[in-house]
Formats: structure tokens, sequence, C-alpha cells
């Protein structure tokens, strides 16, 4: 993240620009990053709207709680929830401070509270105890971003070791679980509950069977959940990124000489921004999508979904 980040460009999120060139198509290079990877680190740097989301007043006085929200997606979420006028709480793991200060500053420029909540998902007493400490430093909660996520990309399933297999299990759906049944002794009627999920669940990589099959059952989770929860009032949905420029990719989550096409595949030709998938999480968290229950919003630059 540029230090200058609390600039704003004339050019924002609602500017009319054709979606082919609103950002280039990245060739990474093929070099990887310890696990869980660093946004300041990330080559090329990618856009988490620090400098071009534009608020329009859609989450005024809103408290959400967003899970990686120190990097990629989940910061991209934190800022723009902040500059919709929400106070946002964000957990990380301990190795990522650094990422998770550089967008305590943006949310605070905003005017915003932001709430650091460090810790390690797979452990259960974790995801009990991040709830309480963000209704306590925000004064409550209405939103839940279950937006954190492993990916190990390996070649073949007799690679996944079953500490790679738990702890994907653990980060992705188990903590999902956990942490949803957390919140719903806080959250009123009108809340919004929000699931990251992924193209691989239904394309799945042949590389990424562990994280995949993560990925199918949250969505699953999301529409079963969103039934159960309907008649108290709280909106559960899902958000289904495809290949978007974040640390999770080069931290392992491709195989390394994949990198150099990243997202050139899907039908837009390029890799999304982090920052073009916030109007989704906006969207399904704000009282305008009082109606949408249990809906997969896909932002995958073009490809065909169920
Ligand atoms: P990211 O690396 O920036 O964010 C993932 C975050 O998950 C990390 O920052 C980390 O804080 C958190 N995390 C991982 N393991 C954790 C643990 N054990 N305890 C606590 N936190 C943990 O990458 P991202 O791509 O923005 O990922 C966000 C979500 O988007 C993930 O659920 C990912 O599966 C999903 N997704 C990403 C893509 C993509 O192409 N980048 C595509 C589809 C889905
Ligand atoms: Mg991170």
């Amino acid at each position: 993240m540029a230090s200058d980040d609390t600039d704003t460009t004339t050019t924002d999120q609602l500017t009319f620009q054709n979606p082919v060139d609103r950002y280039p198509s990245i060739s990474p290079p093929e070099e990887t990053q310890a696990e869980p990877g660093s946004q300041r680190e990330l080559t090329p740097a990618a856009d988490l709207g620090e400098h071009s989301y534009r608020g329009t007043g859609r989450l005024v006085g809103r408290k959400a709680l967003i899970t990686g929200g120190d990097s990629g997606i989940g910061a991209a979420v934190a800022i723009a929830f902040a500059r919709e006028g929400a106070d946002v709480a964000i957990s990380y793991l301990p190795a990522e401070e650094e990422d998770a200060r550089d967008v305590e500053r943006v949310v605070t420029a905003a005017g915003r509270t932001a709430v650091l909540l460090p810790g390690d998902l797979t452990d259960a007493d974790f995801c009990a105890s991040v709830v309480d400490r963000a209704v306590e430093g925000l004064g409550g909660l209405d939103v839940l971003v279950n937006n954190a996520g492993k990916q190990i990309a390996t070649e073949s399933i007799h690679d996944i070791t079953d500490e790679q297999l738990e702890a994907t299990y653990q980060a992705n759906i188990l903590a999902m679980f956990r942490l949803t049944k957390a919140a719903l002794k806080h959250l009123p009627p009108g809340s919004a509950i929000i699931n990251t999920t992924s193209v691989q669940a239904y394309e799945p990589s042949p590389t990424l069977l562990d994280y995949a099959s993560t990925k199918a059952a949250i969505n699953n989770f999301t529409k079963g959940l969103a039934q159960q929860l309907a008649p108290q009032g709280i909106r559960v949905n899902a958000v289904a990124p495809g290949p978007i420029w974040t640390p999770l990719q080069p931290s392992h989550g491709q195989p390394a000489e994949d990198l150099p096409e990243f997202g050139q595949s899907v039908p837009l030709g390029r890799a999304g921004q982090p920052t073009e998938l916030a109007p989704a999480y906006v969207f399904l968290a704000s009282p305008e999508s009082s109606y949408v229950l249990g809906e997969t919003l896909n932002v995958n630059g073009g490809s065909p979904t169920p």
C-alpha cells in the first residue's frame, strides 16, 4: 500500500469506464512468498481502493467484523465499508501486523474506528473470543464477513499432508461455523453475514482439492444458513471471486510457474483487483439488499457459473 494512501483520485468505482482496461492484465513474476503472504510485498502491487473507492453513505453507523481484513479482498472490503460509514474490526494472523496497520490507517483517515484482532482462526477458542472482542471494540455487531481463507496448491492428493488438510478445513469452513455461532448472540435483525467462497466451488482446479472442496461446503452452508436465519431477519449471502491478485496467490496458492498468466483466461482477459470485489460486499451488507438471501454473487471476470 502506498504511503500516501488517504488521497482519492477523480476516477472512482462509479466512473463510467471499460472494464477490460479498468486495470491492466498483469503478469506476476514466478516469485513465492512465505505463507500467509504480505500485501506490502506483493509484486505487482494490488489495488485495495485506498485511492479510488468513494463511499455514498450506504453503511452509515454499521459495525462489521471482517476476517482476513489485513490484505487482499478483506482489506478492500474494510476500506470500502469504512468509506461507506461503518466501523470495522479486522482479524488476521499475527505475522500480518504490518498489513493490518496499513488498513487501520486508511480506515481511521475515513473517520471510522478500526479494531485490530490478531489471532489464528484454526483455534476454536480464538473464533469465539475474536467475536467478543469485536463486539466490545465496536460497541455491537451487525455485519460478519467470513473472508479468511487458506489455499495451498499441491500437484497430487498424495502431497496433501494431514496437517495441511486439517488446517485448510479449519480455517476455511470450520471457523465459519464457529464465528457464526459466536456472532449470532449479538446480531440484531437487519444484520448481514457474507461468506467468501470461490469459483473453485464449481470449477475445482486439480491442484486445489482441499481448498476447492471447502469452497463447495461454504456455498452449501450459505444456502442452508440463509433459510434458517431468514425468520430472524438476518440475511446470509456469499461472494464468489474469480482470479483476484492478492497475497494468497504467490504464497503457495498457485504453482509458481502459473503466476505469469494469472487471471488471463477469464472472458475479461485479466485478473481482478481486490477493490473490484468491494461493491458486492457493500451491496450484500446494506439494507438495500433486503430481499436477497442465500445468493452467491459471482465476481469473476465473466466465467460461467451454475
Ligand atoms: P489474502 O491472503 O489477502 O487474505 C486471506 C486472509 O486470510 C489472510 O490475510 C489471513 O489474514 C487470513 N487467514 C488465513 N488463515 C488464517 C488463520 N488460520 N487464522 C486467521 N486468519 C487467517 O487473500 P484473498 O485472496 O484476499 O483471500 C480472501 C478470501 O478470498 C479467501 O477466503 C479466499 O479463499 C477467497 N478467494 C480468493 C480468490 C483470489 O483469487 N484471490 C479467489 C476466490 C476466493
Ligand atoms: Mg494477509
